[in-house]
This record gives structure tokens, C-alpha cells and sequence, in this order.
């Protein structure tokens, strides 16, 4: 589609970062382009209200939840357009009061994520957004935060897959993603 086109031909990618082997894709360009933005955040939100995917037919969603840290950037946007509420995981020690977490590999070593306890209530209807799936590591674990509070998660979003590392098998609901990178 020709959003997805459009969309996709403002990535840029730049090889060699964050170190030698990896190429990284930046996102800033859309935020950067107010119309990439308004495309960016119209498809998503499209997307979740469309009645014609399986993923999430009809359903309420209550709560987005988003990844630290470019998670946040998109994540509020379409909370607010769906009338949901937004909710952050962070890296372990930025929230306050009672929270929970959840292991994931990173390249060197496991990190942890947290969410607030009472940041969701059991039985709400989840979504898990971020700008990139990778190998899914950060997802899963958010995923699994979301599933402790009895949350119900109806779909995974991103801005950009890298297809090659099958992620969306780790995943406990579908994945959805605008850009595939293979
Ligand atoms: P995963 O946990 O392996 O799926 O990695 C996904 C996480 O790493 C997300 O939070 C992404 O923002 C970040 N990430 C990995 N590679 C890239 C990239 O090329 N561009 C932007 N973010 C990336």
C-alpha cells in the first residue's frame, strides 16, 4: 500500500551502529516529517479499529502499553486516539512503588523490564507497541509482564520487523508490523 511504501522509504539505515556488524534502523525520519507522523500514527490506529483482522475483532482495547524508550513516543498517540490508556514498561528502578518484572536476553547478559502493579486491571484488553521487533526478547517480556496482571494481550505492534529472526513465534498473540526488513 502506499502508505507503507511512503513510510518506508523515510527509514534510514546506518551501518556499524551502535558497533561494527549491526545495522541500525532509525525511525526519527517519520517523527521528524510531521506528515510521515500523522501516516504513521493514522495506520496504526486504522489497524487496531478496522473490524476486518482477526486479531482484534470488535474488541475494546483499554490499554496500550509501550516500550522504553521509542515505544513512548508512539504509544501515547494512539492511546489517545483509541480513548485508552497508555501504560509504560521501563527499565528495572524507574518506577515507583510496587512493581513487577520480567527477565530478557540482551545481546550481552539479561536486562529487566517493570511495569506498575496496579498499572492494569485482570481482564483488560492489551496492546504492546514499540518502534522494532528484533528477536522478540524485549517483547516477550513485556508480553509476560502484561499476562501477570492478568492483562489480555491482543496484539504486538511495530513500526519495523527484521523477518529473518521469527519472532513473532515467541510471541503470545499476534504480531503485527508496518515495515518488514529481511
Ligand atoms: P529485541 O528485544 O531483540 O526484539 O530488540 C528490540 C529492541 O531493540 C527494541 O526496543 C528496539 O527499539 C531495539 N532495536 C534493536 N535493533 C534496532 C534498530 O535497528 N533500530 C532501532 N531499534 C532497535
Amino acid at each position: 500500500p502506499a502508505d507503507v511504501d511512503y513510510l518506508k522509504g523515510l527509514l534510514r539505515s546506518y551501518p556499524d551502529y551502535p558497533k561494527k556488524g549491526i545495522v541500525f534502523l532509525d525511525i526519527f525520519p517519520l517523527l521528524r516529517n510531521p506528515v510521515a507522523f500523522e501516516t504513521l500514527i493514522t495506520h496504526f490506529v486504522h489497524r487496531l479499529t478496522s473490524h476486518t483482522i482477526a486479531s482484534s475483532p470488535s474488541k475494546k482495547i483499554d490499554v496500550v502499553v509501550g516500550l522504553d524508550a521509542r515505544g513512548f513516543l508512539i504509544g501515547p498517540i494512539i492511546a489517545m486516539r483509541l480513548g485508552a490508556a497508555f501504560v509504560p514498561v521501563r527499565k528495572r528502578g524507574k518506577l515507583p512503588g510496587e512493581t513487577i518484572s520480567a527477565e530478557y536476553q540482551k545481546e550481552y547478559g539479561l536486562d529487566v523490564f517493570e511495569m506498575q502493579a496496579d498499572a492494569i486491571a485482570k481482564g483488560q484488553n492489551v496492546v504492546i507497541i514499540d518502534d522494532l521487533i528484533a528477536t522478540g526478547g524485549s517483547a516477550k517480556a513485556a508480553g509476560e509482564l502484561v499476562a501477570k496482571l492478568g492483562g489480555n494481550t491482543l496484539e504486538y505492534l511495530f513500526i519495523i520487523e527484521l523477518t529473518f529472526l521469527q519472532a513473532a513465534s515467541k510471541l503470545d498473540a499476534p504480531m503485527y508490523s508496518i515495515v518488514k526488513v529481511d
